[in-house]
């Protein structure tokens, strides 16, 4: 039986990288999207992955979607909620629209995404939720209070709903990247990058979107079955949680 991935945020950076690691790893797979319509059919022309545009900050609109994934792709067994982002600024220069957009998109999704599926991976007693968090969830960072406010949240949902979906086979996982060599952390000047990042980063290397996509390919698979409420990891030592 071919099991069905849907990946938020999935055509591009460590989304794009999590949605061919599944396929490649057999799964039936749809990648979503916001709104990049270049990156995202240049996505579906090299991989030939379904994609979708909705808003994953929108309950509404993920409901929708889903709904089309799942008539179109096949009933979610994995959940990948992948789709992020930054608005980054200290915190008494934020404003309310800066803090809503990241709490709605990067954990109000968490909610809108999980909530379509949860009833039919419990229906079907087998399901993975796997959030993409960060590090600086877990450890805070300058200018992201917004952002760091979101990705705990990350954490935290996953602890509790995974002590809900323990008995019916679901699991649900966190994995928490450091810095991963993505358009963002290209973007960011040689000399920054080589005398104030890799300075913090034991492994004295960025961490590659493959190296996201393959922890995301061991939690949803069946060898993973004991593992649930965890947060991984993945960032060269940076931070030991
Ligand atoms: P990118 O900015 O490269 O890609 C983000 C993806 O999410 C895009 O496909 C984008 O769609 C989609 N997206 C953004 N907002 C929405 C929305 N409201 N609705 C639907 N889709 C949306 O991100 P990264 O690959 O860098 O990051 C992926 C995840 O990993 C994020 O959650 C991020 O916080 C986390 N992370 C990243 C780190 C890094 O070093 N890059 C480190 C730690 C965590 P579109 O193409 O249409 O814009």
């Amino acid at each position: 039986m071919t099991r069905t991935a849907l990946v938020t945020g999935g055509t591009r950076g460590i989304g794009a990288a999590i949605s061919k690691a599944l396929k490649e790893a057999g799964y039936k797979v749809a990648a979503s999207y916001a709104g990049n319509d270049e990156a995202a059919a240049k996505f579906k022309a090299e991989t030939g992955i379904a994609v979708y545009k909705w808003d994953v900050a929108s309950f509404d609109a993920c409901a929708d979607g889903v709904k089309k994934v799942e008539s179109e792709v096949g009933p979610i067994d994995v959940l990948v909620n992948n789709a992020g982002i930054t608005r980054d600024v200290p915190f008494h220069k934020m404003t309310l629209d800066q803090w809503n957009a990241v709490i709605n998109t990067n954990l109000g999704s968490l909610f809108n995404m999980s909530r379509q599926v949860i009833e039919g991976m419990r229906a079907r007693k087998f399901g993975r939720i796997i959030n993409i968090s960060s590090i600086n969830g877990q450890k805070g960072q300058f200018g992201q209070v917004n952002y760091s406010a979101s990705k705990a949240g990350d954490i935290g949902f996953t602890k509790a709903l995974a002590l809900e979906t323990a008995r019916g086979g679901i699991t649900v996982n966190a994995i928490c990247p450091g810095y991963i060599n993505t358009e963002m952390v290209q973007a960011v000047p040689k000399d920054v990058l080589e005398q104030k990042i890799l300075p913090l980063i034991p492994a004295n290397r960025l961490g590659e979107p493959s190296e996201i996509a393959r922890a995301v390919v061991f939690l949803a698979s069946d060898d993973a079955g004991f593992v649930t409420g965890s947060t991984l990891s993945v960032n060269g030592g940076q931070y030991l949680a």
